[in-house]
């Protein structure tokens, strides 16, 4: 017997945080971890315990807009759209290009992104070297979290069973900054990342004015240390050999991956430190 699964689908946010408040449900956006997170033997629809609640159609979910210099993106928004729109920074569009392949892209929403919180998600470096904030709200109203504090571990977000994450939020960035994304997979297109690196640098007459670096899929959550970022502040570039060692030898003593399917913590260790000590070593950095 094929097992009943209650759906909902609301026109409006409201009704869907009222829904979410009244019962226990799971979210579903583009539903591409959702999905394979509850599959089961072929053939066999997928068993979702829980009550679904659809959000991918949600107008309120799905706009870009800039206000007081920062970059608002709806949470609904698929890879697909953000690549089409102008407002969405180089670098967040380099790392979409990396993600799956077009038809996940199609589907697969920044917001799902976050809060499937697993440790080799590709936007997730980016969007802690960029501070991002998250907007979740319920029917109780708005609350704004850093992504840093609101990813604890792998699947695991501080989230409030009626809440849903409605805006991601880039914090104004001078256009003078220099960000990169590197994805180490298997192959270049449709492969997780074994080990991913954000960088981003700004300079003011060669001296360093903000350096942050985030690494994927080397711990349960994304490796970031503002100690040491602040280290690098005020020196002149190109760093000088010593400084470089001793933030890599700083990462070294943080950075602890896991061997798994997909990689030994040997490798990942060792490609994490090498994308670091490359960053580090440019002769000049390049707006983007
Ligand atoms: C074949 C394949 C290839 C993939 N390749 C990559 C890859 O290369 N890189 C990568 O990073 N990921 C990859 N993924 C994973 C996935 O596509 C992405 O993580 C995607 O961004 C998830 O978005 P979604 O909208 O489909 O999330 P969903 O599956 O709908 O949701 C994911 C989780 O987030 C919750 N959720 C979603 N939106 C909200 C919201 N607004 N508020 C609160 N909770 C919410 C859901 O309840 C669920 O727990 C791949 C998946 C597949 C199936």
């Amino acid at each position: 017997m094929v097992e009943k699964i209650t759906a909902n689908r609301f026109e409006s946010l409201d009704e869907t945080l009222s829904q979410l408040n009244r019962e226990d449900c799971s979210i579903i956006a583009g539903g591409t971890d959702v999905m394979v997170l509850h599959k089961s033997r072929r053939g066999v629809p997928p068993k979702i315990p829980k009550p679904i609640v659809f959000i991918n159609h949600l107008s309120e979910l799905k706009q870009v807009y800039q206000h007081h210099k920062d970059l608002h993106i709806g949470a609904c928004c698929t890879y697909s759209e953000l690549l089409e729109n102008p407002l969405i920074p180089f670098a967040l569009k380099n790392a979409i290009k990396t993600i799956a392949a077009p038809a996940i892209r199609n589907r697969g929403t920044l917001g799902g992104n976050i809060c499937n919180a697993s440790p080799a998600g590709d936007m997730l470096p980016l969007l802690y070297v960029y501070n991002a904030k998250l907007l979740l709200r319920s029917v109780n109203g708005d609350r704004m979290v850093a992504i840093s504090d609101f990813i604890q571990g792998p699947r695991r977000v501080e989230r409030f069973h009626n809440e849903i994450v409605t805006e991601i939020i880039l914090p104004y960035v001078l256009e003078d900054s220099h960000v990169v994304f590197e994805k180490v997979g298997n192959r270049n297109a449709d492969a997780i990342a074994k080990v991913s690196f954000a960088g981003f640098v700004r300079i003011s007459k060669d001296r360093i004015d903000d350096i942050r670096f985030a690494f994927g899929a080397v711990g349960p959550t994304m490796v970031r240390s503002i100690d040491i970022e602040k280290k690098l502040v005020g020196k002149t570039i190109p760093l000088a050999e010593a400084d470089i060692a001793a933030i890599v030898a700083a990462f070294d003593k943080i950075i602890r991956p896991i061997d798994d399917q997909r990689s030994t913590a040997a490798y990942r260790k060792t490609v994490a430190l090498h994308l670091l000590r490359y960053f580090l070593s440019m002769k000049q950095y390049q707006p983007n």
